[in-house]
């Protein structure tokens, strides 16, 4: 028996990339109201031999653009001259929130809530259709790469649903600092790829229309993991600095009043219920109001722009599963200097 099989060709609009080619294709996704076309580029490598078909994904959300540079980096990596299988990789999915610096579609309809999406609908659901038809069913496994929104900041981690055994074993060989576990039924390109049983991770660090450097190195040393687990790549996962912390949900904390906020907890901090988490004032001091934890947990993600109202997401707390994975272990320190922990991989 042949211990290497010939890789098949991949087809993507139309254009065929044979084994051991590497092709940047311009998918086309319609028009401007210029006319002008308006085209998706993606990378694919197809390696000599056969293998997982993964694609990695980034602005599903126009502003979202950390995923570009870790798509940047990861396609510059010299390993990918020995890939098996095939690589499917799509910085900008969605071009019109792109060159507008928005999260939406120019319909105001949000991409990550349109899958799998349908031809004959709206500009959201025609392009998630698109994505799914030309991407996704061509695939057998997929990361998605997002940021926060909204002036916050989202500590490096993976979302996935565990219950999928293979998505368990990638999302931990990823090694961010938070695993949250989670099985949302929202329309979302997770939803939709776990639906079909494809091993699916979504990678969130950051905040939109600012590259961050450490949730860069870590993106793309998670997916060179990834790969080198699926067997894509030769050479063991990165060894993760961090003893991940496996969530089962997350918790929001919304402004009790209206004022300029003081943070007075970390990102990646460890908080317990009733811990105070910032304070809330006017802008000479008046009407001070504490904002206290309800639950124990990580700080996942926190607000950056300090002029808040009533009801604004000001903190998203992880919420430990119980199991194992112990809160005093957890290791992530803020400002890190990423040169510490991962080569810069340019
Ligand atoms: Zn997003």
């Amino acid at each position: 028996m042949k211990s290497k099989q010939t890789n098949e060709p991949f087809e993507i609009g139309g254009n065929i990339i044979k084994p051991g080619e590497a092709k940047v294709i311009e998918l086309l996704a319609g028009e401007l109201y210029t006319h002008t076309p308006i085209t998706i580029p993606v990378s694919v490598i197809s390696g000599k031999n056969r293998g997982p078909k993964l694609f990695v994904s980034g602005v599903i959300h126009g502003d979202e653009i950390n995923g570009v540079e870790i798509i940047r980096r990861l396609l510059s990596h010299k390993s990918l001259t020995k890939l098996r299988g095939t690589l499917v990789a799509v910085p900008v999915v969605n071009v019109h929130g792109f060159l507008s610096h928005n999260r939406y579609l120019p319909d105001r309809r949000d991409l990550n809530r349109s899958f799998p999406g349908n031809e004959h609908g709206s500009v959201a659901s025609r392009l998630a259709r698109l994505f799914s038809e030309e991407i996704v069913d061509k695939c057998t496994h997929g990361i998605d790469l997002h940021t926060a929104s909204g002036h916050r900041f989202n500590l490096p981690q993976v979302r996935a649903c565990l219950d999928n055994d293979e998505t368990a074993k990638l999302a931990r060989a990823f090694g961010a600092p938070v695993i949250l576990n989670s099985n949302l039924r929202d329309g979302s390109l997770r939803q939709s790829v776990t639906e079909s049983g494809k091993p699916f991770l979504l990678y969130e660090a950051g905040e939109v229309l600012r590259f961050d450097e450490f949730s860069i190195r870590l993106g793309v040393a998670g997916i060179l993991s990834v790969m080198r687990i699926l067997g894509m790549l030769k050479g063991r996962p990165y060894k993760s600095k961090f003893n991940t912390f496996i969530a089962n949900s997350g918790t929001w904390v919304r402004a009790p009043h209206s004022g300029i906020l003081r943070t007075d907890c970390q990102l990646g901090g460890y908080v317990t219920r009733g811990d105070r988490l910032g304070r809330i004032s006017g802008p000479m001091g008046e009407d001070e109001v504490t904002v206290k934890s309800p639950v124990d947990g990580i700080i996942i993600s926190n607000i950056r722009l300090p002029l808040v109202n009533k009801g604004d997401a000001l903190f998203h707390i992880a919420r430990s599963s119980g199991s194992g994975d112990d809160q005093d272990d957890f290791s992530f320190v803020e400002g890190w200097d990423p040169d510490e922990i991962y080569p810069q991989f340019h």
